[in-house]
């Protein structure tokens, strides 16, 4: 077992679907968390008080709305913390053939997947370095390393930070900070329940039919991958075998991409 204990670690998006999943594993490690979301505070009360239940570890929370990259360079919780490990998760879906795209959804996708990620990454990097020891994880997606039909926006933030992810391994590959992707296939998060839902009602089918047809049209594999097996992923990652894992792109697709 990895003791994360006094290690500081921000985690976008941890109040939710893979986020939390990664919450809830370094939480039982003792670590001190960070989470930034969207919802407000009273809305998430129990999931907070459930982490904090976890380990002996703290957990703070943070509603920044991460589209408006200014207010998210601005915000204290970067000036006030020196973080050891940063995992960026937030992000957003926006399902729409190119010409139909409305712009407004295409920047907001753009900004929360991609340059949120750089910001923090620009951001955090001097403080793991002044520590010394850093671990980025940067949670990209099966579609960062093929595509879908609809998803311009998702798939080439997605194919970014891969990209990023690689860069940020190499500028920091003589140090002891590591910079890594995971590329999740399908996760049965609010995120994808809500893309099951649309479909269901798109097709005039059922959310359960919707639900096979979408695993069974990408991933070998029947199976949903868990949250918790990506928080594991994860905390591997800031192990001792993770050490010399630099700019990896990790699937963890059920086979999606292995085709
Ligand atoms: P989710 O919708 O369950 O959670 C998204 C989280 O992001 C929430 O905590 C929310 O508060 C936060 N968030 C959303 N908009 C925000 C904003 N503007 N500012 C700050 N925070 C914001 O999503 P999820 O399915 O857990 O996805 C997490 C990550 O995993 C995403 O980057 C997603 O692309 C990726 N991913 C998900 C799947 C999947 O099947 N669910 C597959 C591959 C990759």
């Amino acid at each position: 077992m990895t003791s994360l204990k006094n290690k500081k670690v921000l985690i976008t998006g941890g109040t939710s679907g893979i986020g939390l999943g990664i919450a809830n594993v370094f939480a039982k490690q003792d670590a001190d968390l960070f989470l930034i979301g969207i919802s407000p505070m009273e809305n998430i009360t129990k999931t907070l008080d459930d982490l904090s239940s976890l380990g002996s570890g703290s957990v703070t929370y943070e509603q920044i709305n991460m589209c408006d990259l200014k207010s998210l360079e601005d915000h204290d919780i970067l000036k006030n913390n020196t973080f050891d490990i940063l995992i960026n998760n937030a992000g957003m879906q926006y399902v729409s053939p190119i010409v139909d795209f409305p712009m407004e959804k295409y920047h907001q996708v753009m900004n929360l997947n991609l340059h949120a990620p750089f910001v923090l990454m620009q951001n955090i990097l001097p403080m793991m370095r002044k520590n010394g020891w850093g671990r980025i994880i940067n949670i990209a997606s099966a579609h960062g390393l093929v595509a879908s039909a609809n998803k311009s926006a998702y798939c080439a933030t997605k194919h970014g930070i891969l990209g990023m992810t690689k860069v940020i391994a190499l500028e920091t590959a003589s140090e002891n900070i590591t910079c890594n992707a995971i590329c999740p296939g399908w996760v049965l998060t609010p995120l994808v329940e809500d893309q099951i839902h649309a479909r269901a009602e798109a097709n005039k089918t059922t959310y359960d039919e919707e639900k096979y047809l979408l695993l069974s049209e990408k991933q070998p594999s029947p199976e949903f991958t868990t949250t918790d097996s990506i928080g594991a992923m994860c905390l591997l990652l800031c192990s001792e075998a993770g050490s010399q894992m630099r700019g990896s792109c990790i699937t963890m697709d059920a086979g999606w991409t292995a085709q």
